[in-house]
């Protein structure tokens, strides 16, 4: 028996300037589920027709064998660049509200539609969020100012390293939600084609499996010591010949997107979009904010707990 909990923390009247009131932010958080926590594994530039059981060994068998959602046809936003996609992705709005049009991010509106991390730090200070990317523009535009320790401009080894030094139990900054961006494989996909027929493609993509294979690992280590982990493997545009400005073009308008965990009930046969992983995981970890709630464009991509 698990009686969903809720306890209203506070309510904040926030006036901005006596012209223009913002509307009364209501807070909540789920004490069952304060403990959960959340990886989510960035990769630029995924073509999912290149995951196959021989380039990608641990993802293709993790979508067959493990309790996952996956969705390798994620529909992309009509800019299939990365700046709009990973804006999507982290504020859970799509480009008509986050406005980040390209790689430039001139005249975004991400103050308005801030990453999820800010409404977590917001609702509680304890979570130790961390944000470890290659591709520098997401820490600086969107991510850097909501999140505990933030490091960027890191080659893709050096994101996997940092990442798992944080990952190993005892850490003594015990994460509670990480974010990492890997951006060598949409560089391959520049320099030599986004194709599975592309051998340097395809062993950039097998680096990454094997990356991720020792991330899940040292998940599944955390989790055996009682700690209770979502994970999450997404993308932000896939790619033909060498490039990704195509939004006509499937294999560039769409990409992956898959989440592990042992025992929630994925919606299997919900089709995703860019903008439902902030409220699955804002869900997953019981976490409450009713401005983001009324504005987030995405989803749940589980059957919620009782
Ligand atoms: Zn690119």
């Amino acid at each position: 028996m698990n009686h969903y909990r809720k306890v209203v923390i506070f309510l904040i009247l926030l006036i901005s300037c006596y012209k223009d009131p913002r509307p009364i932010e209501i807070l909540e958080i789920d004490n069952d589920k304060i403990e959960r926590k959340a990886l989510i594994i960035g990769v630029d530039g995924v073509r999912s027709e290149a995951i196959s059981s021989s380039s990608t060994p641990f993802i293709y068998n993790t979508l067959s064998k493990k309790n996952v959602y996956f969705n390798l046809s994620s529909i992309v936003e009509e800019h299939t660049l990365s700046g709009p996609n990973w804006s999507s992705l982290l504020t859970g709005v799509h480009l008509n509200k986050h406005n980040v049009t390209d790689n430039s991010f001139n005249n975004h509106n991400l103050h308005q539609h801030p990453p999820f991390f800010k409404y977590i730090e917001d609702l509680t200070i304890q979570k130790n969020t961390v944000s470890i990317v290659n591709w520098q523009p997401i820490n600086d535009n969107i991510i850097s100012t909501h999140v505990d320790y933030s490091i960027s401009n890191i080659n893709d080894s050096n994101v996997f390293n940092t990442a798992k030094e944080l990952l190993i139990n005892l850490n003594p900054f015990n994460p509670d939600l990480v974010f990492i961006h890997f951006d060598e494989l949409d560089a391959v996909g520049h320099q030599y084609g986004f194709s599975s027929l592309n051998i340097e493609y395809i062993n950039q993509l097998n680096i990454l499996d094997s990356y991720i294979e020792e991330l899940y690992k040292l998940i599944e280590e955390k989790r055996s010591f009682g700690e209770d982990w979502i994970i999450f493997i997404v993308s932000d545009h896939g790619g033909d010949g060498t490039s990704h400005y195509d939004n006509n073009n499937p294999h560039i308008n769409k990409t992956l997107f898959i989440s592990e965990h042992p025992s929630i009930t994925f919606k299997n046969n919900y089709i995703n979009n860019m903008t439902d992983l902030p409220i699955s995981i804002m869900t997953f970890l019981g976490l409450y904010n009713n401005n983001f709630y009324s504005n987030t464009d995405g989803n749940v991509i589980f059957f919620e707990e009782d």
